[in-house]
């Protein structure tokens, strides 16, 4: 057998649930499957105010609950904010800084210090990065965020760092195309040899998780387990349709288990 760890997939259900009622029954209709998951562990980042709510409901290792943005500050006078304090009080453990829906409110040195604060208090940051277009500067571009994010960050526990590459052209609309393995591959490459540079080490890239996210659903993720290296996924738009998830489990497993026992299949 070989071994192989886990994939994640992270569902960003961004606004797109609007009750308590609605946050945890979506959780509940997903829970039952992910549990019984062998090769898949599943992180859900619902609203804020359902970061409560749905934390309520964990009781298995193979699902977890983040947030979708804090605040570096503990506590005091930010009106509107939630801290990451707050976020870890309410039971999230992981958390997605930098998505590109946030990048007009914030700047890369407020995602830096976020990073710091969610590593401090012993969360898993799940950091997105990507250029707006692959014009013929995109790999530059790509490199730059890396280093306004990463350069001032802690660099003692790589293995508490996932990285999520979203190239914003590939992200949430019917009109764009998400990114083939190839594409994520190239960008990968170039990740990597960035944050090899800003870690001073090889060893801290084979602790670091990477992801790829950006319209991606059961149609195209057999493409990025095949032929991509990648530890797992962010999903946005169908990260509340039960459905789409579910399938989306099965070929992860099913791909999973081709890998772990090749003579079987
Ligand atoms: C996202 O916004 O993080 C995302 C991956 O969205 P989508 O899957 O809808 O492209």
């Amino acid at each position: 057998m070989i071994h192989k760890p886990k994939k994640m997939i992270v569902a960003n259900w961004k606004m797109n649930v609007t009750s308590e009622k609605d946050a945890t029954g979506l959780f509940l209709s997903i829970k039952n499957v992910v549990s019984k998951l062998e090769y898949t562990t599943m992180v859900c980042c619902p609203p804020h105010m359902y970061v409560n709510q749905v934390a309520a409901h964990v009781d298995n290792k193979n699902y977890r609950v983040g947030g979708q943005d804090a605040y570096p500050e503990e506590s005091g006078s930010r009106t509107g904010e939630t801290s990451v304090l707050m976020m870890k009080n309410a039971g999230a453990e992981y958390i997605i800084l930098g998505h590109s829906e946030r990048r007009h409110l914030e700047t890369k040195s407020d995602v830096s210090r976020k990073v710091t604060a969610v590593l401090e208090h012993e969360l898993t940051p799940i950091v997105c990065v990507g250029e707006e277009s692959r014009d013929k500067n995109w790999k530059k571009a790509l490199a730059q965020q890396l280093k306004d994010v990463f350069n001032r960050v802690p660099k003692k526990t790589p293995e508490n760092i996932i990285v999520a590459y979203e190239p914003i052209w590939a992200i949430s609309s019917d009109k764009k195309t998400p990114a083939t393995a190839v594409e994520y591959m190239e960008a990968l490459e170039v990740i990597k040899k960035e944050l090899q540079k800003i870690f001073k080490t090889a060893t801290a890239m084979s602790k670091i998780r990477f992801l790829y996210g950006g319209s991606l659903d059961d149609k195209n993720i057999e493409d990025f387990l095949k032929n991509a290296e990648v530890d797992g996924f962010l999903v946005g738009r169908v990260s509340h349709d039960p459905r789409i998830l579910m399938t989306m489990f099965r070929l992860v497993e099913d791909h999973m288990q081709k890998e772990m026992f090749p003579q079987s299949s």
